[in-house]
């Protein structure tokens, strides 16, 4: 076999996977990062416990990736939340089911996974360049901006993970979206996915309720009904259960320039119960005491009915039994991409082949967050990202056998 030289640029969780799955082929792998450390949104993510995937039924599962689902079918299928905790679990690292169903590292945390996964690279020779920022094409080499100057690297056949946009800070920006629309590929603009949402919160609410939990809630919006929590922030709302809207909440913003999250602040009681309760409470006695005893509500619940509600339906129980059903908080504009755990957008799938190689850039593979899918949180987002660094290192593989 001739021993080809294989450039991974982006040494993330899609870079990282496609440079393990390629590492047993005999050719001469080297990855390339732009930062000085490899995989810090991965290292980001596993501070707020690693939720590497998810254990529902798989047809469930395979199908939380809207439009791309289609698309991701098969990488998906080739490395499934069961073949991502095995993989784990080969690196040393236990996995369990939480009571969501969501799969975390026993020890919650992403660096000792991180850590025994790079020495698995090395230890099959794969070397690793950090502060090597691609920055696009010379005579058929590929260039880096490195810290001893530009560097030119003669490639048989890359694959780029270069991540989403969101969290610039950790490395993923988005500047190679230029450097590919000049050699033709459509990409999908960026959008924050997975986000907060501004609301023009009164100064006194944000002051008191800024960084408070709704708990125990259920939330709508035309993605569904879904119950969880989420945190009032002091611009607005942001957390898991708005993250599961997010994408509805955001397209409906662009669509139709208002958009609002609708709450159950009571899911436990039927709306007729809660007028009752609230009937029977005397009307002289203060708000924060009707809402209390007649239904159970205080603290940021009660202050987000005072802060949303009109007063006079404040003391009208059957008015105040259904805003506390569906109470709509009204949304300005998602949160920035640089604050979002994930990006929408990227390179469209009619650029790809079935083996994740651009079709205008033969021996260009791609993988990761910078192809255009969105999921919500739920291990989803890494799960993908492994599956597609996989995908993109076996498409490779073939792709290379054919030459
Ligand atoms: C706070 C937070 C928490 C998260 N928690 C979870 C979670 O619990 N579960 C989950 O499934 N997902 C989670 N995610 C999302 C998940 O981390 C990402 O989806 C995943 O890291 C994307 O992987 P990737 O390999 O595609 O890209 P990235 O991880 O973004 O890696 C891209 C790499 O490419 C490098 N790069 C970019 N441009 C260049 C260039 N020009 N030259 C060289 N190198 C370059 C970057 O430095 C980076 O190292 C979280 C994200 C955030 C921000």
């Amino acid at each position: 076999m001739i021993k080809k030289q294989i450039a991974i640029i982006g040494g993330g969780p899609a870079g990282l996977m496609a440079a393990e799955t390629l590492s047993l082929s005999g050719h001469h792998i080297a990855i390339y990062d732009s930062m000085p450390t490899v995989a810090r949104k991965f290292l980001l993510a596993g501070k707020s416990g690693l939720n590497i995937t998810h254990s529902e039924d798989y047809r469930l599962f395979a199908g939380r990736f809207g439009a791309a689902s289609a698309r991701l079918c098969a990488a998906l299928d080739d490395f499934t939340p069961d073949d991502v905790r095995a993989w784990a679990e080969g690196l040393g690292t236990e996995t369990f089911v939480g009571s969501s169903g969501r799969v975390f590292p026993k020890i919650m945390k992403a660096s000792p996974l991180l850590r025994a996964w790079l020495a698995r690279l090395e230890a099959r020779g794969i070397g690793i360049m950090t502060r090597h920022r691609w920055c696009g094409f010379e005579d058929g080499s590929l260039v880096f901006e490195t810290p001893r100057g530009r560097e030119l690297v003669r490639h048989d056949a890359v694959v780029l993970a270069l991540g989403g946009a969101s969290y610039a800070r950790l490395g993923s920006d988005a500047a190679w979206v230029s450097l590919l629309r000049d050699k033709g590929i459509d990409i999908a603009a960026f959008q924050p996915a997975n986000c907060g949402f501004d609301v023009t919160w009164s100064a006194p609410f944000s002051e008191r309720f800024a960084g408070e939990p709704l708990k125990a809630v259920t939330a709508t919006s035309e993605a569904g009904t879904f119950p969880g929590e989420f945190v009032v922030s002091k611009t607005g709302i942001e957390g898991s259960l708005v993250y599961a809207h997010a994408a509805s909440l955001r397209d409906r913003l662009m669509r139709k320039g208002e958009a609002s999250l609708i709450v159950d602040l009571a899911p436990g009681r039927s709306e007729e119960r809660l007028a009752r309760d609230l009937a029977r409470q005397d009307p002289k006695a203060s708000l924060s005491s009707r809402l209390r005893k007649g239904a159970g509500i205080e603290g940021v619940k009660a202050g987000l009915l005072r802060e949303l509600v009109d007063p006079a339906a404040l003391s009208h129980p059957e008015r105040l039994a259904r805003a506390i059903k569906a109470l709509p908080i009204p949304l300005l504009r998602p949160r920035p991409i640089a604050e979002a755990i994930s990006s929408a957008g990227g390179i469209r799938w009619d650029e790809l082949d079935e083996g994740y190689m651009l079709k205008k850039l033969p021996g260009m593979f791609v993988a990761g967050e910078m192809i255009d899918w969105e999921a919500p949180t739920g291990g989803y987002l890494l799960t993908a990202c492994f599956a597609t660094g996989r995908a993109a290192a076996k498409g490779m593989a073939a792709w290379l056998a054919n030459q």
